[in-house]
């Protein structure tokens, strides 16, 4: 058997490889895992945002309990001003008065800034608790179809591993120039090698000139000026 011919039938095993690879990768369990695995990354990065706004928002409660803090000891101070010495003038008083209803005024306005808070804080705990609800559905989903996959894995990978070694073996006595003329060939149309049936290559169906036919019929080694496979002669 010349090296073409050899290249042909290494061809053969190397098309079988690549069918249960796609027949791997197109597995419909495998693609519900995928699936599946997005889900649940997508429900761990809402986990996280939520996670990251609690923690904003704690951040801000913590401040505005000590706001409050500071403006109702400003308010006590000046209570406590008042009881030890009476206002002097009506525009003391004024002032005073001013200073109290100001503070009141931060006062109220912290208190309604902590119930959006914790109104907020609120929907968003209903919401980790729906996604964490989701994402353990999936989780569970996902593990069950993980154990069917598994063991289908298994068996293709046996038929794979199977594959790969007959055209490993078929691979042995070409020569090394050949098989990578075949990669570089795979690298844009698969399969690489294509037989030449009359004056047509069966790669692309487009006519060969009679030179190329006739370089092809003498088992020189020759490319389809089409599509760029290797031509093999087959009467
Ligand atoms: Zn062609």
């Amino acid at each position: 058997m010349n090296q073409l011919n050899l290249l042909w039938d290494y061809q053969k095993a190397d098309i079988e490889v690549e069918n249960i690879s796609k027949e791997i990768k197109r597995s419909p369990n495998r693609q519900q895992l995928v699936k599946y695995r997005d889900s649940l990354l997508s429900h761990q990065k809402t986990l996280d945002r939520i996670e990251e706004e609690v923690l904003t928002m704690q951040d801000r409660l913590a401040a505005l309990s000590d706001a409050i803090q500071r403006t109702e000891n400003q308010i006590q101070g000046i209570q406590e001003k008042l009881q030890t010495k009476e206002p002097e003038n009506t525009e003391e008083t004024e002032r005073f008065i001013s200073d109290v209803k100001r503070l009141i005024g931060n006062l109220n306005d912290y208190e309604a800034e902590i119930k959006r808070i914790r109104a907020d804080s609120a929907e968003r705990e209903k919401l980790q608790r729906d996604v964490k609800l989701r994402a353990a559905r999936t989780k569970k989903e996902f593990d069950r179809v993980k154990v069917e996959y598994d063991a289908e894995f298994k068996e293709m990978n046996e038929r794979l591993s199977a594959a790969k070694a007959v055209a490993e073996e078929r691979a042995k006595p070409i020569s090394q120039a050949y098989l990578d003329k075949y990669q570089t060939i795979k690298r844009h149309s698969f399969p690489p090698l294509a037989r030449m049936i009359g004056s047509q290559c069966t790669g692309c169906n487009m006519s060969l000139p009679s030179g190329v036919v006739k370089d092809v019929q003498s088992g020189k080694e020759v490319e389809c000026e089409t599509c760029g496979r290797l031509l093999v002669y087959s009467e």
